[in-house]
């Protein structure tokens, strides 16, 4: 990494500095993988955008494979895969959230689709050690593959949205996909919807209830494989923008999970999601920075060395606004940046550095992903000691915080997307040559950050009950009564 990319991430994110644990060798290991993106983006992913775009606006399910595969052997779907699983993942958050925005900047629907990946894989990050060998060990092995393996996500529902990503709101959400205990496993029913990468998955983590009329206390989580039987892929959306990141519907009709990919027990999903969208915002917080940031720089360049542009760069109103952007853009990074160290440094990534679990790390993955390993740590003993060990190390306050700034991150990162590609387009206006259609993308682009993974008007709410309100959640604490409720039984 050159000292120019140190100092420009130290710049860039001057509070990652004040972090001990960050300094030296941590700050350039992300240095190193922050540069390389850098690069890919701009000389790889910046000139096929517009192509992608255009493609898919006919084609919707349209997934430009050459690129996927191209950043996957750099490790971009590797990137909150623990090493110990044969990933490339320290400070996984922090990490995820600047490559993204490093992706953003060349094209908002390539960032997404790499983070929807990233937002596939956390599931089983949550879950615990039981599901880190398996699955998660083959996705990062793919990543040589012309295919690479891609994961996605599936919460939302078409008559639950916002509902399902909030933890009092699921109580009376709409829901209607529902999983059905069978004989050594789950079958699964229901329609997910808008699920980004749903069309080209290997594997899709789906969030369902027992009992859609008691979500809170029923939810739990399904790794499914997306050849099982009675899986389809029933539509793809006409996207308006971040097109090169498909969204997909999909239908379960009767879709047997076995035991082994089923994460947790009935109600350990309600604390699940919570530390999902803890580690996933900061990452949309990071989408829309970039996606920021790549219209900033579009314009830039173009008033600097465009001669279309005449003297407008000497004006002083064309200035102070380049002056806002750029101080939006920055505080947007900073509140991702913080956000993305709670989340590592206090709430779940805590866990996944705890002692016991390194050391766990240390036993040979062949012993690990043994099928009798792996149920022992399902069952219900180690069940009870990792959800002691969230209690003990995060508790319901600790994950509340981290979900707080996390949700006030995305929100940020949305809205400085849409008014900073807006106000690149106003002022390059209409006869800017190919810039124009470039800055449309972005701005096309930007609106999507303040919908997904939860509006911003949730994610504002999410941020009022943590952060100005000083709630907490008592997700955890329920989880608990629940062992407590047994044991006296
Ligand atoms: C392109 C795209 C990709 C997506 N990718 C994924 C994915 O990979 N996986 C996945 O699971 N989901 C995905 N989503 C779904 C996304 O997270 C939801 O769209 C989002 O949570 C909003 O839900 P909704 O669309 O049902 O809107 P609704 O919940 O119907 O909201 C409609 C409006 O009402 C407001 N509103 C609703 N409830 C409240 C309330 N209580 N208080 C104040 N305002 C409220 C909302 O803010 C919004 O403005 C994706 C969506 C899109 C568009």
């Amino acid at each position: 990494m050159s000292a120019a990319t140190l100092t420009a991430l130290q710049e860039a994110a001057p509070r990652l500095i004040d972090h001990p644990q960050l300094a030296g060798r941590r700050l350039g290991e992300l240095g190193e993988i922050v540069e390389t993106t850098r690069v890919f983006a701009r000389e790889k992913i910046r000139p096929r955008a517009l192509k992608i775009d255009s493609i898919a606006e006919h084609d919707p399910g349209y997934f430009d494979w050459e690129l996927v595969s191209a950043g996957a052997k750099l490790g971009l779907l590797n990137l909150v895969i623990p090493r110990s699983s044969g990933g490339d993942s320290v400070q996984m958050c922090l990490r995820s959230s600047l490559v993204i925005e490093e992706i953003a900047a060349g094209c908002g629907g390539m960032a997404t689709l790499f983070g929807a990946h990233a937002l596939g894989i956390t599931p089983l990050l949550v879950g615990g050690p039981a599901y880190w060998e398996g699955v998660l060990r083959e996705v990062a092995q793919s990543k040589d593959d012309p295919r690479p393996t891609v994961m996605a996500c599936a919460i939302t529902e078409p008559t639950a949205g916002t509902d399902v990503e909030h933890h009092q709101l699921v109580r009376s959400a709409q829901l209607v996909c529902h999983a059905d205990k069978v004989k050594g496993g789950y079958s699964l029913n229901g329609v997910k919807h808008f699920i980004s990468n749903g069309n080209v998955a290997g594997w899709v983590t789906v969030v369902m209830p027992t009992d859609p009329k008691r979500a809170y206390e029923t939810t739990l989580g399904f790794l499914v494989d997306t050849s099982a039987e009675g899986f389809a892929v029933t539509k793809v959306e006409h996207k308006m923008g971040q097109r090169g990141s498909p969204a997909a519907e999909l239908t379960f009709d009767n879709v047997f999970v076995p035991d082994e990919h089923v994460i947790g027990k009935p109600g350990d999903g309600t604390p699940a999601i919570a530390g999902v969208l803890a580690g996933s915002r900061p990452v949309v917080g990071g989408i829309g920075t970039g996606i920021a940031r790549g219209a900033y720089e579009r314009l830039l360049e173009w008033l600097t060395n465009d001669s279309a542009a005449g003297d407008l760069l000497e004006q002083q109103q064309v200035q102070l606004a380049l002056a806002q952007m750029f101080e939006a853009i920055h505080v947007s990074r900073q509140a991702y940046i913080d956000a993305a160290t709670a989340f590592d440094r206090v709430s779940m990534g805590k866990l996944f550095g705890h002692n016991l679990l390194r050391l766990y790390s240390r036993v040979p993955h062949q012993v690990r992903g043994l099928g009798m390993t792996r149920k022992q740590l399902r069952g219900d003993l180690g069940r009870k000691q990792m959800f002691t060990l969230i209690q003990n190390e995060i508790g319901d306050a600790g994950l509340s915080r981290s979900l707080g700034l996390s949700s006030m991150s995305k929100a940020r990162g949305g809205d400085t997307a849409v008014w900073v590609t807006g106000l690149a387009l106003e002022i390059a206006g209409l006869d800017c040559g190919p810039l124009r259609a470039e800055l449309e993308k972005c701005y096309r682009d930007a609106k999507l950050c303040q919908i997904y993974e939860g509006t911003n008007q949730l994610n504002r709410l999410e941020a009022y009950d943590a952060l100005v309100a000083g709630h907490s959640m008592q997700v955890i604490d329920d989880v608990m009564a629940g062992f407590n409720k047994e044991k006296a039984r």
